[in-house]
């Protein structure tokens, strides 16, 4: 058989030297291999045909969505690799309003999603910056966002899922029933498995009704660090913030010189952006006097955003930081999480690594839980200089990650990036089980390897 008979539409396969560039490039990872393929199916049989066709063949698979992973998890590695792309497998397939699912194929962009519930009175609450990501990637990575502080991570909102198997076998995981004490959890097995374990075809998302109110807020600190006390202060204070964003001055400069948009306070060196949403008016603007009265003595700004155009500004700079940076230099943006205790010193110890290594280092990062992307720009650096002081830098950085107990990505995944950090900061026995379970789902090591593990 062919790959030809598998995918007849010609539309729907590249091979060899026709594979779109856009495979072969990532955000992060440069070092990118020639691929055998790239099919994309349009049905769930379609991913079966190929699963099946690549154990024929002997080929490597890797899944793809939207392509905007950040830790190289999407990439072909060795060379001759199978891309099965899932973008065309985009239907929203049904609204159950009585148990609250949404059921959609992996290839739904998350931004669909999004403005789909909303448009029906719903809410999907994870919400990474990427919004052309799609479903099945962020299951994959088990994506985490701006809201994850109040509502937890994309794991939190997957009812179930079908997933076709390193054999082409299909098999359901998980089930609409709220509670489960019957057996291993295989539906949270396969979240964050970045595609090593299986392939999703259809999804089963839990939704919430839409919050009828929300108000958001900037906070303008002295320093870095009476910004990460702040964050404590404001969880400790139980407000309960649907986000709360932290970025340095210099972070955010990168965003307005891109917009060509101020951000609200051009006060202080550090900002904290904290939403707050409530079925109440009264909740929102009581949470909001709690935190004015917490934080009196301790910022040098607090502009409440009045406005939908405010609120929108400030977080359209937020959202931006990346998109922003890419055109001023190279980067590595990292996504490392500490408890939430020790995320003052975490970010303090970059700043500590910044001096040492003479590289000039930034930071954001998802506050309210402990998540810091910390990013060491390139800049003027010539490539050798770059990759030896990237190296040493991420050596270091690494092992405090481990000392503060803390662990090496929170919500972007291993991929290629941080695989030989997961080694080094994992329990042994941990990470033999985790190789155990790939080599039973996967005895042929044919879903992504040389990825996560
Ligand atoms: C500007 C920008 C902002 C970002 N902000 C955030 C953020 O706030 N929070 C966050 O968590 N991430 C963020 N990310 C990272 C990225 O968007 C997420 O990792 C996202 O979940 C990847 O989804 P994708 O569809 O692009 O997947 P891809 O990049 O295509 O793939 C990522 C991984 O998922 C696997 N995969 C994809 N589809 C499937 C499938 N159907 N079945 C099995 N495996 C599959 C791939 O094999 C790969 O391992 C950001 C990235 C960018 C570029």
């Amino acid at each position: 058989m062919k790959l030809q008979d598998v995918i007849q539409d010609k539309t729907r396969l590249f091979l060899d030297y026709d594979v779109p560039d856009v495979y072969r490039t990532d955000y992060s990872y440069k070092e990118v291999a020639a691929v055998r393929a790239v099919a994309l199916p349009n049905t769930e049989q379609e991913v079966i045909d190929l699963v099946k066709y690549a154990n024929e063949e002997g080929l490597s698979i890797i899944a793809r969505g939207g392509g905007t992973g950040v830790a190289g998890s999407q990439v072909p590695i060795h060379g001759g690799e199978l891309i099965i792309d899932v973008q065309r497998m985009n239907k929203i397939l049904e609204l159950d309003e009585e148990t609250m699912t949404l059921t959609v194929e992996p290839g739904v962009p998350l931004h669909e999603i999004q403005s789909f519930v909303e448009s029906k009175g719903y809410f999907y609450p994870p919400d990474p910056g990427s919004k052309h990501s799609t479903i099945g990637g962020n299951i994959a990575t088990n994506a985490g966002g701006m809201r994850a502080v109040k509502y937890g991570t994309t794991r939190d909102y997957v009812r179930a899922l079908d997933v076709v198997l390193p054999d082409g076998e299909k098999v359901t995981l998980g089930s609409l029933n709220i509670k489960s004490s019957s057996g291993y959890d295989l539906k949270n097995l396969f979240i964050g498995s970045e595609g090593t374990l299986g392939i999703t075809t259809k999804v089963k998302l839990k939704v919430l009704p839409l919050p009828k109110y929300k108000q958001s807020v900037l906070l303008a600190f002295d320093s870095l660090r009476s910004a990460t006390s702040g964050v404590l202060m404001i969880l400790q204070a139980g407000v309960e913030p649907t986000a709360l964003e932290l970025f340095e001055r210099s972070t955010i400069e990168y965003s307005e010189k891109f917009t060509s948009l101020k951000l609200q306070s051009q006060k202080g060196e550090a900002y904290v952006l904290m939403t707050i949403d409530s079925n109440e008016a009264d909740t929102i603007s009581r949470k909001v006097q709690t935190v004015q009265q917490i934080l009196a003595n301790h910022v040098v700004e607090i502009v409440p955003l009045a406005s939908p155009e405010e609120e929108e500004k400030a977080w359209k700079l937020r959202d931006a930081i990346l998109v922003a940076l890419m055109q001023f230099t190279e980067y590595e943006m990292l996504d490392e999480v500490v408890p939430i205790n020790r995320f003052a010193e975490m970010i303090d110890y970059t700043k500590t690594l910044q001096e040492k290594h003479g590289l000039h280092v930034i930071n954001f990062g998802h506050a309210g839980d402990g998540n810091v992307h910390t990013v060491i720009l390139k800049e003027q650096l010539d490539e050798a200089t770059w990759q030896a002081k990237r190296k040493a830098f991420l050596d270091d950085l690494y092992k405090k990650v481990a000392e503060l107990g803390g662990l090496p990505s929170a919500e972007h995944g291993i991929g290629v990036m941080k695989k030989p950090y997961l080694e080094k900061m994992s329990n042994p026995v941990e990470l033999e089980l985790m190789r155990k379970i790939k080599h039973a789902i996967d005895p042929n090591n044919r879903f992504n390897p040389g990825k996560l593990l």
